[in-house]
């Protein structure tokens, strides 16, 4: 076995880092941490150091680690058939159960699913695919998308322009013209304190409207949200705003793309966002909890509105011209198929549902009283604390304190419990896998107490 300090030597060497300070990392100001197992909600480093992950590594560990039941899976579609490409109508009894299994769990009127590799390729497949629609329908000028500001879809061309975070625009030369974006339906930013929410809800569709005014109705294809903000800030709607935006978008022929990455498959304590928030997509994003991470797979599942369209493409046009080498991989589809079951056998919905409100019930009633804590939210396994100078006038610290990393780094050192500091803003977000106990909710509870309290008064 490789020696720890020849493998830290070869990472800093040879290794390019996503989401990494490049500079840093190769001077060795940021450490390096060397993964080598797992187990339920913990992960261990080649040091011998044992972590809770509450973020259930990026919000996608939902069954937990070191589960053999998939591991199984995945080795036996290994040993029998390793690949076989989708192509011209193949498949493996993997990938077809796979896709059955989705739909049956789908909201109503979903078709189809289209398999991809990534959040990111899925929501580029759906953009493709919405200009296909319109074409086939004879609307060339309606391609535009509309996304939200702290909305996040993937790191791509287009998928970094339909993410509203600077963070993944800078210098890159994105958003491309053909994104434009709308309010974040984030009530607690508003930019008037004394709105009531459901003010602010209005303002989010009326400034839509206007958006869509702006533009021209006839110029805009779709709008893509996530049902609840998750990299940009874990954000859970404001009450009324999903039936709000969706009156706008029918009004207007506009198709929602619901990103169902990290809300799908019982993040929320339901199996889709969708359904928690009487959402009606016209195409959903799905992959993270899909297999858990146990291998690489996403989907877009395609409506039947959308999906009547694409057939009649075809007949006019020949092949749908859109295809990986990887689509609906033999070995991601049986680990798919491992995790539903297991999400199934093991109530995992349901224990999102309950032990998700012991969490963030715990959660306000242990940081209530800490001055910093400006809000705490959540739904489902899924909640932030974001953190503020003045509780009162709801001024935000200097950025350049970067209260959120300092809070993410005493947990970790205080407690050895992962949490992430999320991009944008002083918010600390915690995504446990969705099997946490409410023994290890209270675990996380009093960690976050503990590092909260320490950076705050090193804050004075
Ligand atoms: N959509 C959402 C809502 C996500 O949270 C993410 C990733 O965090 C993506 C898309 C992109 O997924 P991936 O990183 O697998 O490309």
């Amino acid at each position: 076995m490789l020696k720890n300090d020849q493998l830290a030597e070869w990472d800093r060497e040879n290794f390019f880092h996503p989401s990494t300070h490049l500079a840093q990392f190769a001077r060795g100001d940021l450490g390096n941490r060397i993964i080598s197992g797992g187990d339920g909600l913990y992960i261990e480093d080649r040091d011998g150091t044992r972590l809770m992950d509450a973020f259930a590594g990026l919000y996608c560990v939902n069954i937990g680690y070191g589960r053999q039941e998939v591991a199984e899976a995945i080795a036996k579609q290994a040993k029998e058939l390793a690949y076989y490409h989708s192509y011209v109508g193949h498949g493996t009894e993997a990938s077809i159960t796979l896709a059955k299994m989705i739909i049956d769990r789908a909201p109503a009127n979903m078709s189809k699913v289209y398999f991809g590799l990534s959040g990111s390729d899925a929501n580029e497949t759906n953009i493709k695919l919405v200009w296909y629609y319109n074409n086939v329908l004879d609307r060339p000028k309606k391609k535009k998308i509309i996304s939200r500001w702290r909305g996040y879809h993937g790191s791509g061309l287009m998928t970094g322009s339909l993410t509203g975070l600077e963070l993944f625009h800078n210098k890159f030369d994105l958003p491309l013209s053909q994104v434009v974006h709308t309010d974040a339906p984030y009530y607690f930013r508003r930019a008037d304190t004394g709105q009531s929410e459901a003010d602010f809800v209005k303002q989010c569709a009326d400034s839509l409207e206007a958006l869509i005014a702006r533009e021209g109705a006839d110029s805009i294809a779709a709008f893509i949200g996530e049902p609840v903000l998750g990299t940009g800030g874990i954000v859970p709607p404001p009450a009324g705003y999903w039936k709000a935006i969706q009156a706008v978008l029918k009004k207007h022929d506009i198709l929602l793309i619901a990103d169902e990455v990290v809300t799908g498959f019982g993040r929320l304590g339901s199996m889709f966002g969708s359904d928690h928030y009487d959402i009606e997509p016209d195409i959903i994003t799905i992959a993270k909890g899909l297999t858990s991470a146990y291998a690489p797979l996403s989907g877009s599942i395609v409506s039947n509105k959308v999906w009547k369209v694409l057939e009649e493409g075809t007949d006019k046009l020949g092949p749908i011209g859109h295809g990986w080498t990887y689509s609906a991989h033999p070995i991601g589809a049986a680990a798919g198929v491992a995790n539903l079951k297991l999400i199934d056998d093991l109530k995992l919905v349901d224990n999102a549902r309950d032990t998700g409100t012991y969490f963030n019930q715990g959660l306000k009633a242990a940081l209530d009283d800490i001055s910093i804590v400006g809000d705490v939210r959540g739904e489902g396994i899924l909640a932030a604390i974001e953190f503020v100078k003045d509780r009162d006038t709801r001024e935000f610290f200097d950025p350049a304190l970067k209260v959120g990393p300092q809070v993410a780094a005493a947990l970790l050192e205080r407690s050895k419990v992962i949490g992430r500091a999320m991009p944008q803003g002083d918010i600390l977000g915690f995504a446990p896998p969705l099997c946490m106990t409410r023994a290890e909710a209270d675990m996380i509870i009093e960690a976050a107490r503990d590092a909260i309290q320490s950076v705050a008064s090193k804050l004075g």
